[in-house]
């Protein structure tokens, strides 16, 4: 056997009938190292469609009001049915769905309910594949707060997957002491990859989706933006956060403290090499200055100023208690020689603007407080372009060029980190100008 391990995730999507569990087994049996196959719930198949997650849900709903949920199983068990005839298997569903139907006559659980869809298609994938079907009830383990108790998962997941040769992992969720079921967010079968992964300590954590990996910009806002081929864990993260969803974020962060590389592939076009996610760019590779540009429309801004406010009397320290007293985030925090100039999202600070602006005058006495909503926030991210690339300067001069307000401007060190504030109005200016800029110096365009 292969001494490699890939640990390969296929998306709802990926899953969603049987053509599509199909050129799965294909992509899983071109490479033999794709020993552990974890997968989500079938998802939609035209844009209209309703993912198994959503009917499920529907009838935990339905079940817990007391209304029938009849007919949203029924759509449950025709996609399952298509699924099962449509690879010619004999599979107990009528037994499965039936469980499931007590399950929500009897005692109706929203987690439980919501698991079934990945368990039944990793049950499916597994008989199909003739792989083992690993139950991560068994060993994705939480807590009875609801929260993933990463260390026990890590050791119970080694214990139970690297005896195994090959075997399918349903996403999503696990139990907790009790046993009883308890879901991820939505989303979360990412994360039961990459736990995976980083239990058998996999050479490479792939994530098939229905796009060839990561879009240096919005498709919905540049037209046929390109796809990244490289980028850093970090530069993941700051996307991700500012908007740009291709894997849940908390997945990131497991793989990439073991340093296990992440693919992003496309199940439709599998001979794409997709977007490689890892630390350090492989020698020989020459990545574009700029990475990718995301961003958020709804944030505010608040300036307050004081006179020699960085003088060491702790008012920036004072100022952010109140926004921890509060609970209330903020995505970034300046502070200049006279003011602090804060961004944060409109709608959480909406409810206590006023009360908020009162206790900073009592507490703090500035002499100015400004308020500005309709901001939008652009992340610009580029890990090789360090001190020696120009790219953050000739970004905002091409914003400039575009006749676009820059509104607030924050550059982490080092690296290209740049969030740029810029009236909402203009957000989509602002991505297509930075985007055009990043074509421009594109190290295939030279
Ligand atoms: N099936 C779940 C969802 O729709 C989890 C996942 O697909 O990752 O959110």
């Amino acid at each position: 056997m292969s001494e490699r391990i890939v640990v390969a995730k296929f998306g709802g999507t990926s899953v969603a009938d049987a053509a599509q569990l199909r050129k799965i087994s294909t992509i899983i049996r071109s490479n033999p190292e794709r020993r552990f196959i974890v997968v989500s719930a079938p998802g939609k198949r035209f844009p209209e469609d309703i993912k198994v997650t959503d009917l499920l849900l529907a009838c935990y709903e339905k079940a817990t009001a007391g209304e029938s949920f009849a007919q949203e199983l029924d759509q449950i068990r025709m996609r399952y049915r298509e699924i099962v005839d449509g690879l010619q298997m004999v599979f107990p569903l009528n037994e499965e769905i039936r469980t499931l139907e007590e399950s929500l006559l009897t005692n109706p659980e929203r987690d439980y309910t919501a698991s079934r869809g990945e368990y039944l298609t990793a049950k499916i994938m597994a008989q199909y594949l003739g792989f083992t079907f690993v139950d991560p009830a068994w060993c994705v383990c939480f807590d009875e707060d609801g929260q993933l108790n990463d260390a026990m998962t890590r050791r119970t997941m080694r214990a139970s997957l690297l005896p195994l040769s090959r075997a399918v992992i349903a996403g999503f969720y696990g139990a907790d002491m009790n046993g009883r079921i308890r879901t991820f967010e939505r989303g979360g079968s990412d994360i039961t990859g990459s736990l995976a992964a980083c239990a058998v300590n996999a050479d490479l954590y792939e994530n098939w989706t229905d796009v060839s990996g990561l879009y240096a910009a919005n498709p919905a806002i540049v037209e046929n933006p390109e796809t990244v081929s490289y980028m850093s864990y970090r530069e993941l993260r700051t996307l991700s956060y500012m908007g740009a969803s291709v894997l849940h974020s908390d997945a990131v962060l497991s793989a990439s403290e073991l340093e296990i590389p992440i693919n992003i592939r496309n199940t439709n076009i599998p001979e794409n090499p997709g977007t490689m996610i890892m630390r350090h760019l492989p020698s020989g590779v020459t990545k574009n200055p700029v990475t990718g540009v995301s961003g958020r429309k709804g944030m505010s801004l608040v300036q307050i100023e004081k006179v020699m406010v960085s003088d060491g009397s702790g008012f920036s320290a004072l100022m952010l208690d109140i926004l921890k007293e509060r609970s209330l985030p903020f995505e970034y925090c300046l502070t200049g020689i006279d003011s602090i100039t804060l961004v944060i999202r409109s709608d959480l600070l909406e409810s206590c603007k006023e009360e908020l602006i009162a206790e900073i005058r009592n507490t703090l006495h500035p002499d100015f407080i400004g308020l500005r909503g309709n901001l939008s926030l652009i992340a610009v991210t580029g890990e090789k372009a360090t001190e020696a690339s120009d790219a953050n300067v000739r970004v905002l001069e091409k914003l400039t060029e575009e006749g676009i307000e820059i509104s607030t401007i924050n550059q982490g060190a080092g690296k290209l980190n740049l969030l740029i504030g810029v009236p909402e109005e203009r957000y989509e200016d602002a991505i297509r100008a930075i985007y055009e800029f990043r074509q421009s110096i594109s190290p295939s365009s030279k």
